[in-house]
This record gives structure tokens, C-alpha cells and sequence, in this order.
């Protein structure tokens, strides 16, 4: 839908009808067969609400007719995504009507982690939960553990007050791929630990390092956006877009230059270019970095080239473009954040930044306030707007407790899965087992639900209240509101329903801190309270601000240190696995969370347009030396773990390189997720990220070995036959 149409049927007229009210939300699900007297056939309503699908926080709206939500679209009015949608977004319609998600409670029926389970009724599953937390409210609150995502919003703030007053630690939050090392590097450059800005779409010149905007990096739709903007939008400039990294992701083909680099040498790339920059003096203020002209020295063309293996011609050509085509922006982004050395490649590409003059300039980076949106909230303002963490150093810690019995009671958020997506080597099963009671908050059983005893059935993001705030991709206030756009239809109840009701039967302060009859009633005093109209932000989606109101001054933009230049390590010696892993999250299963769809099971990965199966990619000559052709079944075997998977041969990954999309292998997440493959995560070791506590993903190596595998590797046919392996080698 585009703007002007939605503003259009938004008019001041128009809104009641096209939104219904709150309580006018369609209550049928199968088509009428006689339908109501007052019922327009084909009437459709549209309900603006927030994609959950990843944690990028879009604005969608949701078409419903005929009693059911048929369409998702983006909101043309929020900042983050302008009316437009990916995939993922598109495939929420699926998790809604999926015919495995849970409609009743179920209780374990054979020994934990069996898969074993009986349905029950809400009644008995609320006793068993009450019984466990009154069990423990007096003698041991502090057992009490929840691990959910990285949650934002009322959402957030609810637990946060549930667990507080309870007398238990904070909630644990887990994001294979949260910013941890980005927010480290700003810090240390720019003196402000937060997301900034890009401002892709008025840059001239973009370089990025191994950030796969286009794909699944922050912000995808938004990025993508801008990126249309930067290359077609103005009239008299193309912006030119250059992109290193060891594979041909969706985002480096659409570079006008890739330059394929060896994994974890990201930030040398950018250090060469910056060597050349001051070098020739090619700054807006050559005396500010001479600053830097000493610990560059080291860095030339010929140096850097060696250890990435570009040409030392190609840096400084990249050097002299980068500095001659201002505004411009360097960004790193996932594949570079997972290496050990990780904020370092963050950190140099955002001394590009400064070296350009970049900061807080059209076409350059800002830092939004991201909680400016909440001036009357006080305390609870950084709750309501958390860093979006990765958690896996409070996921450690935490373990190693859970294993030495320090929980009693532990609370899983089904909206993250650490059973599939930690390494094996931190335990989580088994540490799980530790735990005497262990309840799930889901809508489907997947590998960490499967886990639990009680698996208590939450609605899909399109039936319930809540509200999200963007972490990245806007300049000003990007608060969305989440309202049900049906009638839920399965015997789900939300969450944060669920401990508001637990808080008045625990009673006292628990019951205190929360004080709602419900959720709904929570985000209503909560926006009322700030002085938000909570109904014309509940019918436009949300609470906007205007673009670039909120910029925040860096407090060192002038001269951050240099940063230290770490070589990336690996586990594995070298002869035994000859090959560095570089994983990196699928664009229709992010880190495995879509694998249960089948519209985004068949939907082909732009690259090796393979579906429904995961893959190795590997370079032609690598592949020749292993004894491997394109489509071979091969078996993946890190220090760590061994997996199956196919063989696809692409001249664009560098040589050494094994490149795998991360997100199959499920064994508990339906029939559409079940064998697949392997799961990439079981090969990785426990490591981190230097500086940034994250795990280190890309710090593996691995070996390959030809061997018969069952079924074959199916991809999407080509009519153009461009990806044919015969074409491009
Ligand atoms: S980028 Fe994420 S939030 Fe936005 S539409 Fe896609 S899945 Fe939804």
C-alpha cells in the first residue's frame, strides 16, 4: 500500500472505518456461511500493528475480511519501513493459521527432554506454575530464572516489575545476533555506546565490510530502502556502492565492486584505505588525522593486501573514491561481528567515519535518542528501550549456575530457542535439567520448548497487545503499537496476561508492581501517562517523530583513539581442518526462528537458489582439492561437532572459506523444519568476541569430506540460467 493511499483512507472520516475499533475485531475465522445482516461481502478492514518476525520492528497493517487476516503489507507511515515488507514479513500469516501451533497447555508425560507431552487444561497448567513460584517466593525468590529474547516495550517492562518484586535476578535475554560488538565500537569511537543512523540514502560513496544490509543485517527493509534511494532517487547522483567480505551475499552482488576477502580481515581492509587517506592527505582535516599517521604507518596498501588479499591497487583506488565522493558511509556489519576480533572491524570502519568527517551530517551517521519517546517514563525509560544486546556472556554465567543449582524455577520465552541456536559446548539441555521446574511461554514446540515440563500456548504477534520500539533505521521517535487484528482462535493467552494474573495471586509487592487488570490496561495508562493519544497512535500504527529530530552529540567525534588491530583466531588446528567457517544468518530463517514455514522453506536463496535443504559453499579450487563437485553430499566436521549438508561450488567465495546459511537442522519444530540438514550452530565453538562478550561465531575451522548423504539438493530453476555452475566458472 502506498502512502498517499493509506493517508488517503486515513483521513479524518475514514479512519473508524477502516481500522474498527478495538472491539469490533472480526470473531470467525471459518467464512460466514450466512454472514451477519449488516456484513458487506469482500469489505475488508486494515489493522496497522508491528512485525515480530525479526527484531528489526517494522510498521505492518494487516488486511482482514471475511472474519480472516489475509494480507500483512508494510505501514506506509512508520519510519523504520515506509510501507514496504520482506519476505519474512510476508510469511506471518503463516505462523498465524500454522496447523502445529499450540492451542491447548501441554504437560510433560514422559522424562524431560522425551518430547512426550499430554495436553491439559489452562486451570491445571496455571496450578503446577502457581505451586512452583509459591514454592519459592519465601524461602528462595532469587531461583526464580526467566530467559526470554531481547524484549522491548510494556513487554519488557512487565517481567522486568514481575521479577523484581518477586526478588529474582533480571531476565536473561539471548540474540545469536545481537550488536554487541557495534555498540562496543561505538563506544570506544564515538563515546556512545548505541546504534546510530545510516543514512544510506543521501551517501554518494558506501563501502561496507561484510555488513549484509540487504539481507538480515539491523534493519533490512529500511536499508533497502535507502539503498533504492541512494542509487535512483536523485536525480544527478548514483551513489556507488562498494562491499568486502569473504562470500557473495544477496548485499555484495548488488555492489557495483565486490572485493572478496579472506574472513576475519575485515578491519585491515578498512585500516589500508585509511593509510591511504591520510597518507595522501585525502581528509576534510588533514591535521586532525595526522592524529592517526603513526599507528597507520604499518598499514599500507602492500601489508593489508597481503593479509586480505586484495590488490594494494584495488585500496587505493577504494581509498581515493571513498574520499573524492562525499557525503559517503563505511559500515561492518554480521559477518564481520561473529569473528574474535570482531569490534575491531566495527571500530575501523567507523574511523573511516571520522577520517571522512561523516558524523552527524546528511549521508553521514547520527545517533537518534531512541528513548525520547518516553520523556515521562523516568526509570523505567531504559527498560521500555533496552540495547539490543546479544546476552551471551549473562547466557554463560548463567548456565554455569543453573548447573550448580542455583534455579528452581526457570521461565522460557518461546520467542527465542537456545537449545538450537547456543553452542553444544555451553550444555544447555543438559543444564536445564538442573532446573526442578521449567515452563515454556510458546507457540510452537521447538528444540527449547520441547525442554520444559509445562509448554503454556501464547498468541502469534498478529492477536495480541503490545508495543515495539525500533532499534535501529530512523532518526526520530519509532514507537510501534501491536493490537490483535483477529480474534485468537487457538486457547492462547499472552505472557504478559499470564504474570499480571500470577502477580495478583501472589499478592503483596508482586502484585504491586503490577497493578493492571491486563496488558491492555498496562500500554493504556502507560502511553496515557506520557501523554500519548493512545487511539490515534493504536489507528496509525504507532508514535512517530519526524526524521532527524532526535541527533545526539558524540562526545569524542574528533579523536577517538585508533583502534587496536587483533588478528581474528581460530579453534582447530590447521592440517586436521584446513578450512575457516564463516556462517552467517539465512535470509528466510534468519537463525532457524522461519524454518517451520513453508513459504519461506521454498522461497530460494538468492545466491545458490537453493530451498528447502542447507548447503556449504566453497570455492571452485578449494572444492577441486577436497575431490568435491557442485551438489555432492558432504559432511561438515568441525572440533566441535560434524553435520551433513550439499556441496555448492561459487568462484566468489574466497579460497580456504567454507560458507554456510545458518537456520537448518531443527529436530523439534515441526514437520516443515524437520530433515534438513544439519545445524551449522553444533559445529561452533564456546568463544568471544573480543571486547564485546558476544559469541564469536566465525572462529572455527573446519574439514570437508565427500560422503552419501540422503535426498539431493534442490534449487529453484533459472530461466535466465545466470547461477548455472557451467556459466560462472
Ligand atoms: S525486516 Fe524484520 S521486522 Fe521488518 S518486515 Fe522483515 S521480518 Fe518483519
Amino acid at each position: 500500500m502506498k502512502r498517499r493511499d493509506f493517508l488517503k483512507l486515513g483521513g479524518a472520516t475514514a479512519f473508524a472505518a477502516l481500522f474498527g475499533g478495538c472491539d469490533n475485531l472480526p470473531k470467525k475465522l471459518v467464512p460466514f456461511v450466512i454472514p451477519p445482516e449488516n456484513y458487506t461481502l469482500g469489505e475488508s478492514l486494515w489493522y496497522a500493528s508491528v512485525c515480530r518476525q525479526c527484531p528489526a520492528g517494522c510498521g505492518i497493517v494487516v488486511r482482514v475480511s471475511e472474519g480472516r487476516a489475509k494480507k500483512i503489507e508494510g505501514n506506509p507511515l512508520h519510519p523504520v519501513n515506509s510501507g514496504k515488507l520482506c519476505a519474512r514479513g510476508q510469511a506471518g500469516l503463516q505462523a498465524l493459521y500454522h496447523p502445529e501451533r499450540l492451542g491447548r497447555p501441554l504437560k510433560l508425560s514422559g522424562p524431560r527432554g522425551s518430547g512426550k507431552f499430554t495436553e491439559t487444561s489452562w486451570e491445571d497448567a496455571l496450578s503446577i506454575l502457581m505451586t512452583g513460584l509459591k514454592k519459592i517466593r519465601a524461602e528462595a525468590p532469587g531461583s526464580l530464572l526467566m530467559l526470554a529474547e531481547p524484549m522491548r516495550g510494556h513487554r519488557n517492562l512487565v517481567v522486568h516489575r514481575f521479577l523484581r518484586a518477586f526478588g529474582a535476578p533480571a531476565p536473561v535475554a539471548w540474540d545469536p545476533f545481537g550488536h554487541d560488538a557495534l555498540l562496543a565500537a561505538n563506544e570506544d569511537v564515538f563515546g556512545i555506546r548505541d546504534i546510530p543512523e545510516y543514512d544510506i540514502a543521501n551517501a554518494r560513496y558506501l563501502l561496507s565490510f561484510s555488513g549484509d544490509f540487504l539481507e538480515t543485517w539491523l534493519s533490512p527493509v529500511h536499508y533497502g530502502r535507502a539503498y533504492g534511494r541512494m542509487r535512483q532517487e536523485r536525480p544527478t547522483v548514483r551513489g556507488k556502492f562498494v562491499h568486502f567480505g569473504p562470500r557473495l551475499s544477496m548485499t555484495a552482488a548488488n555492489a557495483d565492486v565486490f572485493l572478496p576477502i579472506a574472513p576475519g580481515t575485515e578491519g585491515f581492509a578498512a585500516l589500508g584505505i585509511a593509510h591511504v587517506m591520510v597518507r595522501e592527505k585525502l581528509t576534510p582535516s588533514p591535521a586532525a588525522s595526522s592524529l592517526w599517521t603513526a599507528g597507520l604507518r604499518q598499514m599500507t596498501p602492500e601489508t593489508v593486501g597481503e593479509k586480505t588479499g586484495l590488490r594494494p591497487s584495488d585500496i587505493e583506488a577504494v581509498a581515493r573514491e571513498f574520499a573524492g565522493n562525499q557525503p559517503g558511509l563505511a559500515i561492518a556489519g554480521d559477518g564481520a561481528a561473529g569473528c574474535t576480533n570482531g569490534t575491531f572491524h566495527f571500530s575501523a570502519a567507523a574511523l573511516l567515519n571520522v577520517l571522512a568527517g561523516n558524523l552527524g551530517k546528511p549521508g553521514g551517521l547520527s545517533f537518534p535518542d531512541r528513548r525520547s519517546a518516553f520523556p515521562r517514563a523516568g526509570a523505567d525509560a531504559s527498560t521500555l528501550a533496552p540495547l539490543p544486546e546479544s546476552g551471551f556472556a549473562s547466557v554463560r554465567n548463567t548456565l554455569e549456575k543453573m548447573r550448580g543449582g542455583a534455579f528452581q524455577v526457570a521461565l522460557l520465552s518461546g520467542e527465542t530457542n537456545p537449545a538450537f541456536t547456543l553452542p553444544a559446548g555451553l550444555k544447555f539441555p543438559e543444564s536445564l535439567l538442573s532446573v526442578p521446574l521449567v515452563v515454556s511461554f510458546s507457540s510452537f514446540l521447538d528444540e527449547t520448548s520441547s525442554l520444559s515440563d509445562l509448554v503454556l500456548p501464547v498468541p502469534t504477534y498478529l492477536e495480541e497487545w503490545g508495543d515495539d520500539i525500533a532499534p535501529a533505521g530512523h532518526s526520530g521517535d519509532a514507537v510501534g503499537l501491536l493490537q490483535p487484528v483477529i480474534e485468537p482462535f487457538r486457547d492462547a493467552r499472552p505472557m504478559p496476561d499470564i504474570l499480571i494474573a500470577a502477580a495478583k495471586e501472589l499478592g503483596g509487592p508482586v502484585a504491586a508492581a503490577l497493578p493492571w487488570k491486563n496488558f491492555r490496561e498496562c500500554l493504556e495508562q502507560g502511553y496515557t501517562g506520557m501523554g500519548v493519544n493512545l487511539e490515534n497512535a493504536r489507528r496509525e500504527g504507532g508514535i512517530f517523530s519526524r526524521k532527524g529530530s532526535l541527533s545526539r552529540t558524540a562526545k569524542r567525534a574528533g579523536n577517538p583513539p585508533l583502534p587496536k588491530a587483533i588478528e581474528a583466531s581460530y579453534e582447530g588446528d590447521a592440517a586436521r581442518y584446513p578450512l575457516v567457517l564463516h556462517v552467517y544468518p539465512s535470509i528466510a530463517l534468519s537463525d532457524g526462528r522461519g524454518a517451520n514455514l513453508s513459504w519461506l522453506q521454498e522461497m530460494p536463496d538468492p545466491i545458490s537458489t537453493a530451498v528447502w535443504r542447507n548447503w556449504v559453499e566453497v570455492h571452485p579450487k578449494t572444492a577441486e582439492s577436497l575431490g568435491i563437485a557442485d551438489g555432492d553430499g558432504v559432511v561438515v566436521t568441525s572440533p566441535f561437532g560434524s553435520m551433513e549438508a550439499f556441496a555448492v561450488l561459487h568462484p566468489a567465495v574466497a579460497k580456504g572459506t567454507a560458507a554456510m546459511p545458518l537456520g537448518q537442522g531443527h529436530t523439534r519444530y515441526g514437520r516443515n523444519a524437520a530433515g534438513r540438514g544439519g545445524n551449522p550452530f553444533s559445529l561452533l565453538p564456546v568463544k568471544d568476541t573480543a571486547g564485546a562478550k558476544s559469541h564469536a561465531r566465525q572462529s572455527t575451522r573446519v574439514s570437508i569430506a565427500k560422503a552419501r548423504i540422503k535426498g539431493k539438493l534442490v534449487r529453484t530453476v533459472n530461466v535466465e540460467g545466470q547461477w548455472k555452475y557451467e556459466n560462472i566458472l
